[in-house]
């Protein structure tokens, strides 16, 4: 069994839309390589605390990083940084925000574009500014990152269906449209990450809503997707108490990190 973790985080991708819209990430559920769960976001349901929230288990109210104009180095440890310590490789292709949490704030376009340095937590990063930055390159930078270092922990972080949604809103043909796009990009490589024994996860931040934005508590804005992939998962059809704030610690455990003092989802995963 691989300990290897790829966390793929579909930026503002609504649970309903994943369902309705991403026909080979389904089609893979229905041929049983993987499972989809339903998630429930903390709150806000805005980015950056959501970003801190995957990343270190810990919700907004708790964390610190509150809002989106946080652009400091996050204050808690993290996926990356647990890495770090147990001297496991990590690597990210990621909007720059989840650079400024863990590497480098305020981000700066030169210095912390591209990364490749042992002493940060997010040891190899091609980090982008960019809202429209195509996320058929954030799949290609990852792919390069994967390919080339090997890293245990890797996130992918495209932006597009967030984008798309500010433009139409969730009931919206341009968002959906996101959203099968990003299944096409995920169906190059999803198959082969499972099939090299990663474990997989592919979920989001939060949802989106009628009026082109995010942040409250509709269920359209904080239910989201948590697509599971790998040997490692229970495949339990219906796995209670299952919370945004456990799939750190859920993550430390498939890498072997222990003490890690996280909150983690027993159901999910077998004994590591
Ligand atoms: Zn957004």
């Amino acid at each position: 069994m691989s300990n290897k973790v790829i966390l793929v985080l579909l930026d503002g991708l609504n649970y309903q839309v994943a369902h309705d819209c991403m026909g080979f990430t389904m089609g893979l559920i229905e041929h049983n390589y993987g499972s989809l769960y339903k998630l429930q976001c903390e709150l806000p349901s805005v980015s950056r605390p959501l970003y801190e929230c995957v990343l270190t288990g810990l919700s907004p109210v708790i964390s610190n990083v509150v809002c989106n104009a946080y652009n400091k180095r996050s204050p808690n440890t993290s996926i990356f940084s647990l890495c770090k310590e147990h001297g496991l490789t990590t690597a990210a292709s990621a909007y720059y925000w989840v650079s400024e949490l863990y590497n480098n704030a305020p981000f700066d376009n030169v210095r912390d574009r591209i990364v490749n340095n042992n002493d940060l937590n997010i040891q190899h990063g091609i980090f982008y500014k960019w809202d429209h930055y195509p996320d058929e390159a954030v799949y290609i930078d990852a792919e390069f990152l994967r390919q080339q270092y090997d890293p245990d922990f890797l996130l992918v972080h495209p932006m597009n269906i967030d984008d798309a949604g500010h433009r139409g809103g969730y009931d919206s043909a341009v968002y959906r449209n996101a959203a099968r796009t990003n299944d096409t990009y995920l169906s190059t490589y999803l198959k082969t990450w499972i099939d090299l024994g990663y474990q997989v996860i592919v979920t989001a931040d939060h949802g989106m809503n009628l009026d082109n934005s995010h942040s409250g508590v509709l269920a359209c804005e904080r239910e989201i997707p948590l697509f599971v992939f790998g040997n490692v998962f229970t495949h339990c059809p219906k796995v209670s108490n299952l919370k945004q704030t456990m799939l750190c610690g859920t993550i430390c455990n498939i890498l072997g990190i222990k003490n890690h003092k996280k909150d983690i989802c027993a159901e999910l995963i077998y004994e590591n």
